[in-house]
């Protein structure tokens, strides 16, 4: 039975949020810590009727909400960004079990961040405007109407961050919403109910569907009654939740996998370029926008490698909770299962691990030893498919133009990474990368106001400041005559 479960001394109401209520689900699913692998929960299992129960309850509530004034639904997403902040360090401490990742980073950035989607988006709406426009003496005025029921679904990576970014512009529109958390971290999703229930938000225009992508997000996606379908996750969901919108030709923002360049050229600040690549471990290589393919020139390669290994060797892994901690654990066993077997079939296929290359038999559980591979031959799997883990692979390059092929010899383009001391090289590769974001000399600044998406296998779409709006809305276009009003 699912209910209340008790997680870090943080009680959460593990059962379906639907239309202002908790609602149980006759079988539940184990949520399963990554830290060290216990039962920390046993969440509703959702199916093809609460499914539709969800979507009927948005559905309901969508007329009342959507003639709610702009100021007043701006006036409730500031006040769930204030229960956000109320209970930030219980929404981070619950994270941080769920899914594995620094408690110290949910406390310092992700958690605020959370907050700020709420109040970024609720003070874009009263902004939100395009001058008028003449036509032949004809004014033409652009508005944005809501479009519905929203789902969104949303991946175990940064499941409360990544879900409230598509979650904050929905509702600030005028939509309504039913949010399918992941399976592998589905509880802050849960204490989000809660918070926008005591900021006043109405029942029904926030609902959450606990379960898994088969039984509970195949049949939200197929719902003809959803107008918006924002899905965040892999190449391979993204084609059937694709297929099912097709079907009632529902609009679909695909935010999907990468397999992102980083390139370190012959007059970088290698102390720079070091410290990005590191970085590239983060939350154990469980980052979409990752760059985990290190390109350098020929000239500055062993001295980059030497420099690279030595603080990569140091990256200190453990458990996510302590402070001192770099990176933490896999998700879960069936992914910790495939990311060891890229690392296999890499090393079959006669790649060569100069660092790491396995579990890390210290800790044990579901800790993978940050990886780097060389010599990887042309178009192997590990250069090609995302892993979605701590590995990345090193080559080396002799031009600006075999850079820039390298970096976009890829089906994905969510993001790619330059690092340069020449303003003029920075200028010309970047506007040559195909991907979402480019970044030069940095990595991870993400302004919510930019568009944020990715190119071919990467996605479908941009979200981000009026790029979301777009997508949410039913954008329209008036067009009033000349003459004059009677
Ligand atoms: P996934 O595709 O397995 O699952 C994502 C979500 O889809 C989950 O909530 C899951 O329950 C649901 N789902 C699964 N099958 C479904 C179906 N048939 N219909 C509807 N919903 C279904 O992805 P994952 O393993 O959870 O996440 C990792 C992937 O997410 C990686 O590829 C990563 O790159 C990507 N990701 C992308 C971004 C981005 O912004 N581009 C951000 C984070 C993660």
């Amino acid at each position: 039975m699912s209910g209340p479960a008790n997680v870090e001394g943080v009680p959460v109401d593990t059962r379906h949020w639907i239309d202002g209520e908790r609602v149980e689900s006759a079988t539940t699913f184990e949520d399963v810590s990554p830290i060290d692998e216990t039962v920390i929960a046993e969440v509703s299992s959702g199916d093809v009727a609460t499914a539709s129960a969800a979507v009927g309850a948005a559905q309901s509530a969508f007329p009342a909400w959507a003639a709610t004034s702009p100021a007043d639904r701006a006036a409730v997403l500031h006040r769930i960004a204030d229960g956000v902040e109320a209970r930030l360090e219980d929404l981070a401490r619950v994270e941080t079990r769920d899914n594995g990742s620094l408690l110290r980073s949910h406390r310092r950035g992700v958690m605020p961040r959370v907050a700020h989607n709420f109040r970024y988006f609720a003070d874009h709406l009263l902004t939100l405007s395009r001058d008028d426009f003449d036509t032949r003496g004809h004014r033409n005025h652009v508005s944005w109407d809501p479009a519905g029921v929203c789902a969104i679904i949303t991946p175990w990576n940064a499941p409360l961050m990544l879900a409230t970014w598509r979650i904050a512009p929905a509702l600030a529109a005028g939509n309504t919403v039913v949010a399918k958390p992941p399976e592998w971290a589905p509880l802050t999703a849960s204490l989000l109910a809660d918070i926008t229930a005591e900021a006043g938000l109405p029942a029904g225009v926030f609902n959450v569907l606990q379960g898994t992508g088969t039984l509970a997000g195949a049949p939200l996606v197929a719902d003809p009654r959803v107008r918006r379908i924002s899905f965040t996750g892999s190449v391979p969901t993204a084609l059937s939740v694709g297929a099912a919108a097709a079907a009632n030709l529902t609009p679909v923002s695909f935010e999907l996998g990468g397999k992102s360049p980083l390139l370190v050229f012959e007059d970088a600040d290698l102390d720079l370029a070091v410290d990005l690549a590191v970085e590239q471990f983060d939350n154990s290589g469980q980052v979409c926008l990752a760059a985990v393919r290190i390109l350098v020139h020929e000239s500055v390669m062993d001295e980059f490698t030497a420099a690279f290994l030595n603080r990569a060797n140091r990256i200190r892994q453990g458990d996510p909770r302590e402070e001192a901690t770099e990176i933490g654990p896999l998700v879960s066993r069936d992914h910790f299962d495939r990311v060891a077997g890229f690392v296999s079939r890499a090393q079959r296929g006669g790649a060569r691990v100069v660092l790491g290359g396995g579990p890390n038999d210290v800790l044990g559980g579901l800790y993978f030893r940050p990886t780097v591979f060389v010599d990887m031959l042309p178009g192997s799997e590990i250069l090609c498919e995302e892993v979605f883990g701590p590995v990345l692979t090193l080559q080396s390059f002799s031009s600006e133009a075999e850079a820039v092929a390298m970096a976009n010899d890829t089906d994905y383009g969510l993001a790619a990474t330059l690092v340069t001391g020449d303003k003029a090289r920075a200028e010309r590769v970047s506007s040559e990368l195909s991907a979402g974001t480019v970044w030069v000399n940095c990595f991870f600044v993400r302004d919510l106001q930019a568009p944020f998406g990715g190119n071919g296998r990467s996605g479908i779409g941009r979200e981000g400041g009026t790029w979301s709006f777009d997508f949410y809305c039913d954008v329209k276009n008036t067009v009033f005559a000349p003459n004059g009003w009677s």
